[in-house]
Formats: C-alpha cells, sequence, structure tokens
C-alpha cells in the first residue's frame, strides 16, 4: 500500500490535517485506532468561536450543544464573580465573546466525515506500532488491524496521536511529559441540573481543585459537563470529582479521563518526512486546558504544509521547518504569555483568590480603574509581586 501522506490519529489533529491536506490534491490515509471516531470523549467540550474561523467554518447545530457568552467565576470561599459584568461585552468581537459547549462525539466524526469527502481514506480500528525509514528519512507506518500486520509506505507521516504519542517518541522526539506540567482530570456529563444553559461556571480552590479548576459548561437546561482538573494533588482527580459532584443532586451519564500537557509546545515539530500536531506536540494553552482552538489552526497548518511538502518532492526537515515556523507565528506569543500566566497563577494562595474575587465582585465594574486594582495590590504584596513577575 502507498499513499502520499499518513495520518496517524482521527480526532481533532489528524481529522483537520488531512481535510486541508486532501483539499490540496495528495492522497491522503488517516490511520485511528479507536473503532469509532470521536469516543471515548477525553473533553469538556467549550471552544471559542475563532477557532471555527481559523478553518474557514461556521459552526453547525449538527454538533454545537449550547452557544455560550456568561461566565462566573468562584472563589474558594463561594464568593463568585460574572465575568461578563467587567468587560463592555457589546464592544467584544463575537470570536472572543461566543463560545459554544460542542457534542465532540458528533464534531469529532464531523470532521472526519468532511475529510474523508475531501477524498481522505479512514482506517478505524488500526494501531500504527512503528515508523518505516529510508536513508533516515521517515516514509511510512506499520500498522496492525484485526491481528494483521502491515506495512503501509508514504512520502511523509504526520503525527496527531495525543498526549502519549508513541508516535512522535519513535521518530526521536522527547515526548516525556513532567508529571508536574500534566493536568489529571476527571468529568460527568450530568443530568438534572437546574443551570442556565448560557453560562458556563469555573471554581478555584485547594479543596476543590488544587493545581487546577472545576467547571460546569452546559450542554443544556439540565446537562452539563462537570469536570475538574488538578495537579499535585494527593488525591485522585476523580476522588475531587465526587466529592463536587455530590452536593448537586444529578446523575451521571458518562465519565470521562485523560490527561493534558500544560507544558507548552515541544521544542520542534517536524523532523525529516514527519510533523507533529495537537496534543502530540502539546500546543495547547496552559493556562485553561483548551487544545480545541490551538490544535485547529495548527493542524491546518500541517496539512496545508504536508500537501505542499508532497507536491514539491520535498519533505526534508528543511522544508518541514515551515509548518513549525507557521504555527508558531500565530499561535507562539500567546502559548509563551500563558506559560507565564500559568506559572504565576500557580503560586496564588486561596485567600488571594478570595481576595481578588471580592475586589472585583463589590467594586462597581464601570469604577475599576487601574487605580484601584493598584490600591487593591498595595494591600496584597505578594500578589502585587507576582503581577510584577508577569509584568
Ligand atoms: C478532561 C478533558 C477536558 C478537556 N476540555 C477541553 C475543552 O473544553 N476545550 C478544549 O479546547 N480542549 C479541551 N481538552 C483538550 C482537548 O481535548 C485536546 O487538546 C484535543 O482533543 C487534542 O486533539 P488531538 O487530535 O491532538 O489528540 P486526541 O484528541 O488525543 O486524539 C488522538 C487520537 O489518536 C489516536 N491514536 C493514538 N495513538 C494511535 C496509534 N498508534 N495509531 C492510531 N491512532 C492512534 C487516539 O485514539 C485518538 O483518537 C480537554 C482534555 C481533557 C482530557
Amino acid at each position: 500500500m502507498k499513499y502520499d501522506l499518513v495520518v496517524v490519529g482521527g480526532r481533532i489533529g489528524g481529522s483537520i490535517s488531512s481535510l486541508f491536506a486532501s483539499q490540496n490534491d495528495v492522497d491522503v490515509l488517516m490511520i485511528e485506532k479507536r473503532q469509532e471516531i470521536g469516543v471515548p470523549v477525553q473533553c469538556a467540550e467549550g471552544v471559542p468561536h475563532y477557532a471555527f474561523e481559523a478553518l474557514d467554518m461556521e459552526p453547525s447545530k449538527k454538533y454545537v450543544c449550547t452557544e455560550v457568552g456568561k461566565a462566573t467565576v468562584h472563589a474558594p470561599n463561594g464568593k463568585s464573580v460574572n465575568a461578563e459584568e467587567l468587560v463592555d461585552v457589546e464592544t467584544l468581537d463575537k470570536s472572543i465573546s461566543t463560545g459554544y459547549i460542542l457534542d465532540r462525539k458528533v464534531f469529532d466524526k464531523h470532521l472526519a466525515i468532511e475529510s474523508a469527502r475531501a477524498g481522505t481514506d479512514i482506517m478505524v480500528k488500526t494501531t500504527v506500532k512503528d515508523l518505516i525509514r529510508k536513508d533516515g528519512k521517515i516514509c511510512g507506518v506499520v500498522a496492525k488491524h484485526l491481528g494483521k500486520t502491515m506495512e503501509i509506505k508514504a512520502d511523509m507521516v504526520i503525527a496527531a496521536d495525543g498526549i502519549e504519542s508513541n508516535i512522535a517518541k519513535i521518530a526521536g522526539f522527547n515526548t516525556n511529559n513532567n508529571p508536574t506540567e500534566i493536568c489529571s482530570c476527571a468529568q460527568y456529563e450530568l443530568v438534572g441540573l437546574n443551570i442556565d444553559p448560557d453560562r458556563v461556571h469555573l471554581y478555584f480552590g485547594r479543596e476543590i481543585a488544587p493545581g487546577g479548576y472545576s467547571w460546569i459548561f452546559p450542554k443544556g437546561k439540565d446537562i452539563a459537563n462537570v469536570g475538574l482538573g488538578i495537579r499535585g494533588a494527593p488525591e485522585t482527580a476523580y476522588h475531587y470529582l465526587k466529592k463536587f459532584t455530590s452536593k448537586l443532586n444529578a446523575t451521571p451519564v458518562e465519565l470521562n479521563l485523560g490527561g493534558v500537557p500544560l507544558s507548552g509546545p515541544i521544542d520542534k515539530t517536524y523532523t525529516d518526512g514527519l510533523l507533529v500536531v495537537g496534543d502530540a506536540a502539546r500546543q495547547v494553552d496552559p493556562v485553561t486546558g483548551g487544545g480545541i482552538f490551538t490544535t485547529a489552526p495548527c493542524a491546518r497548518i500541517a496539512g496545508e504544509v504536508a500537501a505542499e511538502a508532497i507536491k514539491e518532492e520535498d519533505t526534508s526537515a528543511n522544508f518541514l521547518k515551515k509548518y513549525d515556523d507557521m504555527w508558531r507565528d500565530k499561535l507562539g506569543d500567546l502559548l509563551k504569555t500563558s506559560i507565564k500566566i500559568r506559572k504565576v497563577a500557580d503560586k496564588i494562595t486561596d485567600d488571594e483568590m478570595n481576595a481578588l474575587v471580592e475586589f472585583l465582585e463589590v467594586t462597581d465594574p464601570e469604577k475599576i480603574s487601574k487605580l484601584s486594582f493598584i490600591k487593591f495590590l498595595a494591600k496584597h504584596p505578594r500578589l502585587l509581586r507576582l503581577v510584577k513577575d508577569l509584568l
């Protein structure tokens, strides 16, 4: 078997790379180890509008459960503030002020279907076990389907195989994740809630989600993804999830577990004959843990650059560096700033978070000024130092 391009992994990173490569007239095979694309869900399914802009796509009712425009931040002591009251939402662009809670089982499969319609061949329940090399260059994969091992030759390969990314590892990348930079997540899809379908909730505190946060992402009036991510905690994410949801009096219809890499991207995302995309490249926002809006533009660039390289008959690292340059141009600064913010946020204590939320809650949004914030910081010298670190 021979293809121009083999893409390993069939979710966001894989389907988008395949879609844009196929649209650029190369023969693509996408390989997914699960028997069905999009399952199990390992996601809270929240995404800002601009993720779709990066794909020149309008979000569709097929996979959008709710459109959300409001957010409440809950401090460890139970006080809360509505984020939309702090800014003049009217002046914000829709791409920032609007988000969606998706049904990723439908969304991921939709992307794969679009990719197939553009010409991508797809193999499911097929695991890529190894890479084929010739003269040091990657030129195919060894895959296993229902007990049968096969060699699939290709001009090049895209590794979109998620957080563990054995394929990037086999290609020689250091993808070892520092355990302190992995957010361990647990989430229920809960039914029987009484919630505003337009509002997401974020909860902070060492007792609630040490090293991370808990979320309620509504998928309807009585149904939501309720989950959390933690780091460096004495108990498992599931333990904190059980504790957090015990007071909600709602019924789980799904449990999702998974890890999110928060260290920022790997140093290099290309080599001779191979690109790395998505969680495999740690193209994830280190503050929120969101990986859809970051992976989408990177995967598009990967698909387009791969098609160009194949047509130019130059899949050398030298040519493929273009992908690395292009995605870092688009997202590099955002991810770097986000790492800085996360490192500062890691140092904020529960008491400081309580004080910050209280300040935002009691101050009339019209009157929140640089001066009032400086006065607030003057009362919290440790926070002031952290803000200075950030600047
Ligand atoms: C609990 C949780 C909540 C999250 N919430 C959000 C959120 O609300 N918003 C957001 O933007 N992001 C969120 N994320 C992050 C987001 O889900 C990921 O960043 C995103 O799914 C990454 O996509 P990907 O295609 O790179 O990798 P993945 O989604 O991990 O897909 C990799 C695919 O590769 C396949 N695969 C792996 N190895 C092989 C192999 N050897 N052969 C063939 N196939 C293989 C896997 O089966 C899988 O289908 C969350 C993550 C978790 C864990």
